[in-house]
């Protein structure tokens, strides 16, 4: 079959695929431009794949959500460079979330009720969702992990008030900091959602140096946008979250990065793209879809080359609301000013969409669930049952949440070579930069090599 495509202004076009003896006029790409106009450097859209029947989506329509921070660039990238229209997908809109929690709620009662289908996640929360751990009335809500957005792009950022203390990847010149600070004001450290990510990232990170996150600190959720602004009242002493947050704290001259969470365990797993089940299971095909045009953005957020005009894109006021694109467009090529005198200028610290050093980026590898569960049950917001008995338990919610063999399906129709798709669900051993190793296949023996923890293992 034969198609065409036919760009008529910036904001309208029109295509006939093999999709569809009629011509159809897509929205979706260059049908949404940023509201301040004109700011976009969009100008190459994809044609649209020849789609067979048997992969002609179900729907052209979803609605995800997403936090304006660097994970979240699969999803824009895919809509404003037209990867979601190339594979059918496009009436997808994309709906910027207060918080976290907002983003749960909108999950709950799905684009139906005015909410969302799925879109961007921290980790755990999709499996929390599906076990009614944070959800209204404990109810649970199947959700589906479908692909990995990015790792690294992450950091935790402190006040300038505590330059020179000692504050950095490691605390020990910090502990006698921490003990004075106990004995008054606790020092504070705010995270963007409980028991997620970035709570994970500063009880990990403080705890390595036997600063005890529970005892020792306090520690509290503060939306991702209202960080810098938290930061410069002077209420809070840290916090973590996704670039370009950390980053404008340093250019704002407020405060300085202690460490990027690439520091802490590099190349780990950071943001989700997951999707309500029962959406999943009625679009199997749009679902696809999805995944296909998530992975050519992904390839296309890789090549370094494009990356300041990825800046450009997802600064804008529509999405993240910079005042300038260059906070972002330096942490992107792996240029971190760390604001203490520390400065990174390392590529392999930047944040990455589709591969890394070790391998895919993209496919949501089980073991690294697994780790996001296995620290919530460190920290006591899980019981211990999840990981006793060789973590049946945990096996088991991985196994109904983490639909790792869609994203394989997808990728096999995107044409992705064999060496790029993963054959093993676990990445094996990891290793944190305190020497401390989580081996997948011995989640109860990480446990028991921490020595601060709320469990008794
Ligand atoms: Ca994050």
């Amino acid at each position: 079959m034969s198609e065409f495509f036919n760009q008529v202004s910036r904001r309208k076009f029109i295509v006939t695929a093999g999709v569809s003896a009629s011509a159809v006029l897509l929205k979706g790409c260059l049908g949404n431009p940023p509201e301040t106009g004109g700011n976009s450097p969009t100008s190459a859209v994809q044609p649209v794949a020849n789609i067979s029947p048997e992969q002609k989506p179900e729907t052209t329509k979803v609605k995800l959500g997403y936090i304006p921070i660097v994970e979240s660039a699969p999803l824009i990238i895919a809509l404003e460079k037209g990867f979601f229209t190339k594979h059918g997908m496009s009436d997808v809109e994309l709906s910027k979330q207060a918080s976290w929690g907002s983003a749960r709620d909108n999950v709950e009662i799905g684009s139906a009720g005015g909410g969302i289908d799925g879109g961007q996640w921290q980790m755990p929360m999709p499996h929390l969702i599906t076990e009614g751990k944070i959800t209204k009335g404990n109810k649970p809500i199947p959700m589906y992990v479908l692909a990995q957005l990015v790792t690294h792009g992450n950091a935790i950022a402190i006040a300038n008030k505590h330059l020179g203390k000692g504050i950095s990847l490691k605390l020990d010149a910090a502990k006698p900091l921490f003990a004075q600070l106990k004995s008054s004001t606790p020092f504070t450290a705010a995270f963007t959602f409980p028991h997620v990510n970035q709570d994970l990232w500063i009880r990990y990170w403080l705890s390595a140096s036997g600063i005890d996150p529970d005892g020792d600190v306090k520690l509290l959720t503060v939306p991702a946008a209202q960080t810098v602004a938290n930061m410069k009242t002077g209420t809070m002493d840290a916090f973590s979250t996704g670039d370009p947050w950390p980053f404008r704290l340093v250019n704002d001259k407020i405060g300085f990065m202690a460490a990027l969470t690439a520091e802490i365990w590099k190349n780990h797993p950071e943001e989700y793209f997951a999707m309500r089940g029962d959406w999943v299971d009625q679009h199997p095909k749009a679902t696809k879809a999805l995944l296909k045009g998530i992975m050519e953005a992904q390839q296309w957020l890789d090549n370094f080359d494009n990356r300041k005009e990825a800046a450009e894109i997802l600064a804008v006021k529509k999405y993240f609301g910079l005042s300038s694109p260059t906070v972002l467009a330096d942490p992107f090529q792996g240029k971190y000013d760390m604001g203490d005198g520390r400065k990174i200028d390392d590529k392999s610290m930047a944040a990455y969409y589709w591969k890394d050093a070790k391998g895919s980026v993209s496919y949501p590898y089980q073991s690294h669930d697994l780790w996001f569960i296995t620290e919530n049950v460190r920290w006591g917001f899980l019981p211990q049952d999840y990981i006793t008995n060789g973590a049946a338990k945990a096996k088991e919610l991985i196994k109904k949440v983490n639909r790792e063999d869609i994203w394989k399906e997808a990728a096999k129709e995107l044409g992705i070579p064999a060496a790029d798709i993963p054959t093993n669900t676990s990445r094996g051993v990891e290793e944190f930069f305190d020497g401390v190793k989580f081996d997948p296949e011995k989640p109860e023996e990480y446990l028991k090599s921490l020595k601060i923890k709320k469990v008794s293992v």
